[in-house]
């Protein structure tokens, strides 16, 4: 009988040490675990594999939608809305039908039958094709927060990283061969500054090329190829090949970062697309008059948000820089006596727009700022008599302690511009 067994090696203690430390805050960090206990997200059997966000969830789920936002309306992206049920003739004219039925959920109406999206880009296409379009339009740049359903078999599912209902920050780009390469660097400009927001290192990159079945000729490919490769030469990105691991319709780039455990996640992804432009038969007119087919670019930076929450949750172990935290500052008082003024605080800091929670139970400070240090509320105000009157504020922050005592305003002012620069 053989029974296979795995092993894992270091070089030194502590290298070892380290190993089994990080897995020790793994399992601590599970983003399962946290969701439940920081009252973020749940799952219920009567929708397997679709996470419900609760308040304090959806709070940080939207904040992340709007900062992608903000950067779309820099980036020069126009978001769009599309239907969540179209009718199978589409997925035909897609091939997703033919392909990818497997995963999709149908419904039947009026004896016509539909899917339910599992992908954004055909009715982008049928957007698109539905004006004339001249070489002075293009780029194209649609983008689409729009609900997507996956079926995936109940023994793959896994908390949010793996689920059946997911939005995406997922974007598709129209635009001509010759613009691929400034489309792609501005791809890699937006991707790097998203990144560098969450503190994420170690990002690997993968170019995956043309394999062996393909559409399209080999000039195209050259072209596409070679437009990636520059983009990320000029970035300064560093990449690997993985030749012939492209798609038959375009070269693919992935992007991979490392989170605070040093866990590589697979996040952004560049598709080249000479199919569906070919399929939906998409066409602009040329300088010359001529008629030219459109590139599609597939491109997300976060992937799936609820996946990207999940990472989110680990990397973070919970505790959201202030932007993104469901409540930004917990006020404390300590007495009766300083009640007014901390309703006072409280009413001020949420007129700046900042998400504040007031403690006026009758408990003692110490357990005020337990609870309010295992919800991982970035700052808390401790306000007794002495700060009252001096309308002052004595300030904790969950990582770094006592930050002494502070003005009212001069505190706001500082967590709002923390907010709104996204500090991490
Ligand atoms: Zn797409």
């Amino acid at each position: 009988m053989l029974s296979r067994i795995y092993g894992t090696a270091f070089h030194t203690q502590k290298e070892l040490d380290e190993h089994l430390k990080r897995l020790e805050e793994a399992k601590a960090r599970d983003h399962r675990k946290l969701g439940k206990e920081l009252g973020l997200y749940s799952f219920h059997p009567e929708a397997p594999a679709s996470p419900f966000f609760h308040p304090k969830g959806t709070q940080v789920y939207n904040e992340l939608v709007t900062y992608i936002r903000e950067l779309y309306f820099k980036y020069g992206y126009s978001e769009v809305i599309t239907p969540q049920i179209l009718d199978v003739a589409l997925w035909k004219t897609s091939g997703h039908y033919e392909n990818y039925a497997e995963n999709m959920y149908f419904t039947t109406a009026e004896e016509r039958e539909y899917a339910v999206k599992p992908m954004n880009c055909p009715g982008h296409c049928l957007m698109f094709g539905a004006q004339k379009h001249s070489y002075r339009d293009l780029p194209i740049r649609y983008a689409d927060f729009g609900r997507l359903h996956r079926y995936e078999r109940s023994g793959v599912t896994h908390g949010l990283t793996r689920v059946r209902t997911f939005c995406q920050d997922d974007a598709h780009i129209f635009c001509t061969p010759e613009q691929i390469k400034t489309e792609m660097a501005d791809f890699l400009a937006l991707l790097k500054e998203v990144y560098d927001t969450f503190g994420f290192e170690g990002m690997r990159v993968a170019l995956s090329t043309r394999p062996e079945k393909r559409l399209g000729s080999d000039e195209i490919w050259d072209a596409a190829e070679k437009a990636l490769s520059e983009a990320l030469n000029e970035a300064g990105m560093p990449f690997t090949l993985n030749p012939g691991e492209g798609a038959f319709y375009g070269p693919k780039i992935e992007f991979q970062i490392l989170d605070a455990l040093k866990r590589p996640w697979q996040l952004g992804t560049l598709q080249v697309d000479y199919m569906l432009p070919e399929r939906f038969d998409l066409t602009y007119t040329r300088p010359d008059g001529g008629e030219g087919r459109p590139i599609m670019l597939h491109r997300a930076i976060l992937g799936s948000l609820e996946r990207f929450m999940g990472i989110l949750v680990e990397h973070t172990g919970g505790a959201f820089p202030a932007w993104l935290a469901p409540v930004q500052v917990a006020i404390l008082p300590i007495t009766d006596r300083a009640n007014a003024f901390s309703t006072e605080a409280a009413a001020r800091a949420k007129a700046r727009g900042l998400r504040v929670e007031l403690d006026l139970r009758n408990e003692s400070l110490k357990a005020k700022i337990r609870e309010a240090q295992l919800a991982k509320v970035p700052y808390m105000l401790v306000v007794g008599d002495r700060e009252a009157e001096a309308r002052t504020v004595s300030v904790r922050h969950r990582h770094r302690g006592d930050l002494g005592v502070q003005s009212l305003d001069g505190f706001l002012e500082a967590l709002t511009m923390e907010a709104r620069d996204r500090h991490r």
